[in-house]
């Protein structure tokens, strides 16, 4: 009887082991699932990429944008519950080439694809789009550019047709909706960027290069690709010189960054304005609380860099 009793206990030990361990594993491999409710879970790096995912998936994705808001994305590095998401999405897009290297290792540890971006997006002639910055490195902002934002909406088409070949239809239809958006907003741009005063722009984070290539623009950043590059007093006295050479009247900041750099710089300059451009890296809590979003963002930019530029106004 006692034996039987040990046998017995022994068993239901086992078994709370076993429904423990069901259970544990049940909840691992549902978690996500359970969280999106049948839909393909889709890890996005950061707010472009995760705003072309959810505007082309629509209503048969679950996006997880991997960088928090008001966070700075260069140089991310994920906390357990964000590297769960990024294994256990369907499908994952990030910028690749080093932009996130954190985020781009990690994704190598997924069993499902990753799409990395930048490498794929090439011109007319099948070259790389992707460019040197002034202080080396590739370039990552190719989101600024609406042309080139309408090919990463392609890639992430592209990647989600893939990943639900059923869905294929749909993304088809909804990027073609997003890529005619981006090319009114790409025609906004041309249009109110004509017959400007200068064409300097002289900006904190240099992260309006393709947007300057595209637009007939010159960028001067203060700092480099990174925000938190701090620049030497050299780079600000030859700024400095350009900017009253060129007759430049504003430095451009952002919210993410200290704008302590910009300011010192538009003092040395001899008293030039500061003003905020988003680099679209990610929505600020304002921004998100105000319901802006990447054309509402670009939209505001285009406004203060033809103000800057002295760009003629438009009806
Ligand atoms: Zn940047």
């Amino acid at each position: 009887m006692i034996r039987l009793i040990l046998i017995m206990r022994r068993w239901s030990i086992s078994v709370i082991a076993v429904v423990a361990a069901v259970s544990v594993t049940i909840a691992m491999s549902v978690e996500p699932a359970a969280a999106s409710r049948g839909k393909v879970g889709v890890a996005a790096a950061f707010y472009p990429v995760a705003f072309a995912a959810e505007r082309v998936g629509g209503a048969r994705v679950a996006v997880t944008n991997l960088t928090p808001v008001g966070a700075e994305p260069h140089d991310l590095e994920l906390n357990s519950d964000q590297l769960d998401r990024l294994l256990g999405a369907k499908v994952a897009f990030v910028l690749g080439s080093d932009f996130q290297p954190a985020v781009e290792k990690a994704a190598d540890r997924r069993d499902g694809p990753t799409v990395e971006l930048l490498p794929k997006l090439v011109d007319a002639r099948g070259k790389k789009v992707a460019k040197e910055g002034q202080t080396g490195g590739l370039d990552p902002h190719v989101w600024l550019d609406p042309v080139l934002m309408s090919q990463l909406v392609g890639e992430v088409e592209r990647g989600l047709a893939a990943a639900d070949p059923k869905g294929a239809a749909t993304y088809r239809r909804n990027a073609q909706a997003l890529q005619d958006q981006l090319a009114a907003l790409d025609a906004r741009y041309r249009d109110r960027l004509t017959g400007c005063a200068r064409n300097l722009l002289v900006t904190s984070h240099e992260a309006f290069g393709y947007l300057a290539t595209r637009y007939g623009l010159h960028q001067q950043g203060v700092a480099g690709l990174s925000p938190d590059q701090e620049p030497d007093p050299a780079r600000l006295g030859e700024l400095a010189q350009l900017a009253r050479d060129q007759g430049v009247t504003t430095v451009f900041t952002e919210e993410t960054v200290s704008p302590r750099i910009a300011q010192t710089l538009a003092r040395d300059a001899g008293g030039l304005r500061t003003e905020v451009l988003s680099p679209l890296e990610s929505l600020s809590k304002k921004e998100r609380a105000d319901k802006a979003d990447y054309f509402s963002l670009m939209d505001a930019n285009l406004g203060k860099i033809a103000t800057a530029l002295g760009c003629p106004p438009r009806s």
